[in-house]
This record gives structure tokens, C-alpha cells and sequence, in this order.
């Protein structure tokens, strides 16, 4: 059987204009800011406390993925939908893709098959131009940086060889990870090292997403650390007067965006820092901004429950007072298999044995999450090539632990394949009592906090730091950023630091090779083995199978 493209289905739907939308989450027209007929912007005088502690919490994660993604978008956008259907009031809240993937290999970021977020081309696309503006916002800082270096009567004395900050560009492109700059004489700068970073991995990133407003978002960004004068004093973007004039290029990007699901759902789509280097979630803004419009909000944390999911918990959930009900830990059997040792070309190739033994993997992160004092509930996206056989023993496996695994088919029938996965989870928030607790405070030293998300998320024995993390960590005392959340960056093929370590590993230590500083966002970031803010493209990008024909209408996107 041939199924339809993702982007076949998409544009196969007729779209309900964004104020019919904003109607079903009660936002009048005249509120919305509209971005054309299918997306609006909305007012930050929307967020309601009262709503926000009234209403239910759902997060959306999943066991360690293989490099396609295990489908977390998908069932989180399905699981709306489904709720819906069973006549819950839900909103899916969810981050904005980044070009990088779309053109590289993983992809968009809009969900899959009858599980979508639409018009799905503007999503992944350009959107609303908060990533533009993001980029602009930090690069504006590095103009500000480099043109305070050259100039001679307002030199801030700052020691170039120090300069931490980077450049930010949202695509992939290795080329640009480290180049120099300046070049060609007085009149051109002053030379020095330079390099680029993905935008999602920038620190104006991360930052939009922790603000609560256009005025702690201006003092978050003059916040930001860039490095040293001759004389060793820290500069900060303040001292250069940027916080402002970045603010003013972020005042749209600050406010959420409303599109539509598939079924005419409302989904709140809004900043996109990626999980392994950042924060990995949407913006506390437009999680802020569901709960205060919806009964139930869906919310997705990237890449697998050890890095999305602690950092949602640890970092975003504690920082906001947010109050998760339930984590949904997708699963899916290809992942099984792979846990369980199946070669890539094999992961379509049913084998109990595999998935018996892969299952470990999923046990992890089931404990993982009850860490947290929130009952987690077990989706398996369902894919054609999973065998009865595979999905009962996933099924009846989680029962022993106590969890309810239900199988999702959100992909295949929207949310008619989700009512099952959508009455678990109301069972859960409204008869399960969860208590969420994050695992560390973060007035803890940085050591300690570190050294609980290693041991007990990932179950490593023990913590290394290089040489470089020990001088990090003593310069982060200096300048008294010891109470910072950690960010951990950290691959996300695996529980360790090594990638190659896939299942359950046990006895490893992990290295902290360097720890580096986000005091806008007040993180701090350890960088476990090594980690890319710049990816590069593959040898045969996503982009070339891509086309758009004389009516503008696009394929190949995904
Ligand atoms: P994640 O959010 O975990 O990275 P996504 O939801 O974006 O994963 O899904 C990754 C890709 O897998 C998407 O292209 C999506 O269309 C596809 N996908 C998701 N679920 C299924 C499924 N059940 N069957 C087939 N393809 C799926
Ligand atoms: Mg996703």
C-alpha cells in the first residue's frame, strides 16, 4: 500500500481561517495579530495565572531515538487531537522548526501523516520570521562587538582572543564553524577568529524561551557574557548598550503564534532551541500562553527523555512553576530493535528477541520519570512493520512496572488513532495524583547538580572534567554564576556521552570536556564528548529532492 506524503496530506486540507481557531480557545478577532488567513500572533495580555494553575500539563517524550526521530511531534499533535475527540478542550504547544534539518536529513518539525500542524510549508519554512529575528538579534551583537573593537574613542578594551560570543545563521553549513574575520586592512576591523552557530543553538535563542516578558527579556539579553577586557574584567552585552535594540528586534518574535491542526485544532507553535545544545523546548511564553487558553496543553521536549525531557523538568518546569501531570514516553519498535542491537537496514525487520532486549532502554526512562513524581504513560507509534507479537510484549512488559502502554495510531487515522493514548492520560491527570519535584535545586553547586543528572538520569558511575571544564568551572565561580541551572549538552544517541553506548549502559563515566556560559538564560552549559552548534549537511541533502512549480506549490518537503 502507498501511503500519501507528509506533505500530500497537508495540502490536501482545506484550512479554517486562524480567527474560527482562536474562537474555540475563546481569543477574539480583534486580539490576534494576523500573519494572513492561517497564523496569528498573539498578545501576551492573553496569559491568565489563574488559568495556568487551573489547567493540565501534559508532556510529550520518548525512549533514546534512532536518527529518524521516534515520532514525538507526531504523537503529540495526534494526542490533541485525540483528546479533542474525546472532549477534552487541548491546545498542542510545540516549537518551530529549524531550517538546518528541514534541508539536511531529519526533516520538518510539523508532525507526520494525519498528525499534522498546517499550512505545514510556512512552519517549517520561514513561519512568522521569529527565527529571522532571533538571528538578527545576535548578530547585531556580534556587529556591536566587532565595531567597538575598531573603534578609538569608544573602546571598551576588550581583549578580542576572548570573545565568546558567535554568529548565528539558521542552516547547515560546517563551513562556516570557524573562520576569521576583519580582514583587508584598518578600514575593515580588526582581524579575528570568528565562527557561526546554528540558531537554534544560539543563546538569543535560548533566552527568548526563558523570558516572561519584553522586560525581562531585555534584561536577560543584556545579561549575555562575551568575554574578557586586556585588564580581565567581564564584559557583557550591556556594556556595549545592546540590550535594547535587540529587545526591539524581538518584540513580534517575543509573542506566540497560533496555527491550526489537521482536525482544526488550536496549536501554538513558538522559539526552537534544540535539545542537545539548548533547552529543547518551546518557548515558557507559549506553554504560559496554552494553559491560559485550554484546559489541556500537549507540549513536546526533544530527543529522548535524558535530555529533553530532565531539561524540561529540571530547568524550564522549576523555573516557571509549572506543574506537569504526565509525561508520555513515545516508544517506537524500530527503537526497540535498535536497543536490542538490529542494524539500521534491519530496523523493519520484525524480531521479538531484539525488542526484548531493547526494552531496557524504555525501562530507563520509565524509571527516569518517576524520579520526577509524575507517572509516565508508555505511546507506541505505531509503524506498519511492528508485529502483534512486538507490541504485546511492549504492552504487557510496561503493565508489570505499572505503566500503561497503549499503542498510538496518530500517523495513520489522526485522532481517531489516539483516543485510547488520550483516555490513558486523562486517567492519569485527573486519578493519578502526580507530584512533580525537580531533582536538583538549582541553588546546588554546579558540581553537584551535574553529577545528579549524570548519575541519575543517565546512570553514570561517576563524572570526569578535563582540564579546560576545571578552569571553566573556576571562572564561573569568579563571576558568580554558581546558581545557574545546567544545560547539559550531550548527544542524544545515547544514555552516556558515547554514542556507540546504546540500551541500557552501565559503568561509564561521563567527561565534562568544557562548561560553557549562557548567563542571559542563566545556564550554564557542560559539554559532554563532542558536541556540534554548527551541523553540516549530508552528502545527499534532503534539499535536492525538494521542488516548487510555477504556481508556487511545493513537494518533497517533509
Ligand atoms: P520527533 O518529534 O520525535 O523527532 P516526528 O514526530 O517529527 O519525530 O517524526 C519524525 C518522522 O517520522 C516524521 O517524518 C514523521 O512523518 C514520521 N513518523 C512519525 N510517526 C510515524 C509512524 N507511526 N509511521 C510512519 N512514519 C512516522
Ligand atoms: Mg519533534
Amino acid at each position: 500500500m502507498k501511503y500519501q506524503s507528509d506533505i500530500e496530506i497537508a495540502q490536501s486540507k482545506e484550512l479554517k481561517h486562524i480567527k474560527e481557531i482562536a474562537q474555540k480557545i475563546n481569543v477574539k478577532e480583534d486580539d490576534l495579530e494576523m500573519y494572513g488567513k492561517y497564523k496569528a500572533k498573539l498578545p501576551l495580555s492573553l496569559i491568565d495565572d489563574e488559568q495556568i494553575a487551573q489547567n493540565n500539563l501534559v508532556l510529550v517524550t520518548a525512549l533514546t531515538p534512532t536518527p529518524a526521530g521516534e515520532g514525538k511531534t507526531t504523537t503529540s499533535i495526534g494526542l490533541t487531537e485525540g483528546l479533542n475527540k474525546i472532549g477534552k478542550q487541548a491546545t498542542v504547544v510545540l516549537r518551530e522548526p529549524s531550517l538546518g534539518p528541514v534541508f539536511g536529513i531529519k526533516g520538518g518539525a510539523a508532525g507526520g501523516g494525519f498528525s499534522q500542524v498546517v499550512p505545514m510549508e510556512d512552519i517549517n519554512l520561514h513561519f512568522t520570521g521569529d527565527f529571522n529575528a532571533v538571528e538578527k538579534a545576535n548578530n547585531l551583537l556580534s556587529a556591536l562587538i566587532d565595531n567597538n573593537i575598531q573603534s578609538k574613542t569608544n573602546n571598551l578594551n576588550i581583549d578580542p582572543r576572548t570573545i565568546l560570543w558567535k554568529r548565528v545563521i539558521d542552516m547547515n553549513d560546517r563551513s562556516l564553524r570557524d573562520i576569521t574575520i576583519g580582514l583587508g586592512g584598518t578600514a575593515n576591523g580588526v582581524p579575528r577568529q570568528d565562527g557561526f552557530n546554528i540558531t537554534p543553538a544560539s543563546e538569543v535563542m535560548a533566552i527568548l524561551c526563558m523570558a516572561s516578558d519584553l522586560e525581562n527579556l531585555k534584561e536577560r539579553l543584556g545579561n549575555i557574557f562575551i568575554g574578557f577586557t586586556y585588564d580581565n574584567k567581564p564584559i557583557f552585552a550591556k556594556d556595549l548598550k545592546a540590550e535594547n535594540a535587540m529587545a526591539i528586534l524581538l518584540k513580534d518574535a517575543i509573542k506566540p503564534n497560533l496555527v491550526q491542526t489537521l482536525e482544526e485544532n488550536p496549536a501554538i507553535i513558538h522559539g526552537g532551541p534544540f535539545a542537545n545544545i539548548a533547552q529543547g523546548t518551546n518557548t515558557i511564553i507559549a506553554t504560559k500562553m496554552g494553559l491560559s487558553l485550554s484546559n489541556y496543553v500537549v507540549t513536546e521536549a526533544g530527543f529522548g527523555a535524558d535530555l529533553g525531557a530532565e531539561k524540561f523538568l529540571n530547568i524550564k518546569s522549576q523555573f516557571a512553576k509549572l506543574n506537569p501531570k504526565c509525561v508520555v514516553l513515545v516508544a517506537t519498535i524500530r527503537a526497540l530493535r535498535h536497543h536490542g542491537g538490529a542494524k539500521s537496514e534491519d530496523y523493519n525487520t520484525p524480531s521479538l528477541e531484539k525488542v526484548k532486549d531493547g526494552f531496557k532502554n524504555l525501562e530507563k526512562h520509565i524509571e527516569n520519570i518517576r524520579k520526577f513524581n509524575i507517572e509516565p504513560v508508555v505511546a507506541v507509534n505505531a509503524f506498519t512493520s511492528d508485529s502483534e507479537e512486538e507490541i504485546d510484549f511492549v504492552v504487557k512488559k510496561c503493565a508489570n512496572l505499572g505503566v500503561t502502554a497503549v499503542l498510538s495510531k496518530g500517523w495513520e487515522k489522526g485522532g481517531e488513532g489516539t483516543t485510547e493514548l488520550a483516555k490513558a492520560v486523562v486517567e492519569v491527570v485527573e486519578h493519578k495524583a502526580s507530584n512533580y519535584k525537580p531533582l536538583y535545586d538549582w541553588k546546588s553547586p554546579i558540581k553537584d547538580k551535574i553529577e545528579v543528572i549524570a548519575k541519575e538520569i543517565y546512570g553514570a558511575i561517576n563524572v570526569e572534567y578535563s582540564k579546560q571544564a576545571q578552569l571553566n568551572l573556576r571562572r564561573i565561580d569568579r563571576l558568580g554564576f554558581n546558581d545557574f541551572a545546567v544545560c547539559m549538552a550531550k548527544t542524544q544517541k545515547s544514555f552516556s556521552d558515547n554514542d556507540a553506548l546504546i540500551g541500557r549502559p552501565e559503568n561509564f563515566t561521563v567527561t565534562v570536556r568544557e562548561i560553557e556560559i549562557a548567563s542571559g538564560a542563566q545556564f550554564v552549559i557542560p559539554i559532554l564528548g563532542k558536541m556540534m552548534r554548527m551541523p553540516g549537511l549530508p552528502a545527499k541533502p534532503a534539499s535536492e529532492n525538494m521542488s516548487i512549480d510555477k504556481n508556487g506549490v511545493i513537494s518533497g518537503l517533509s
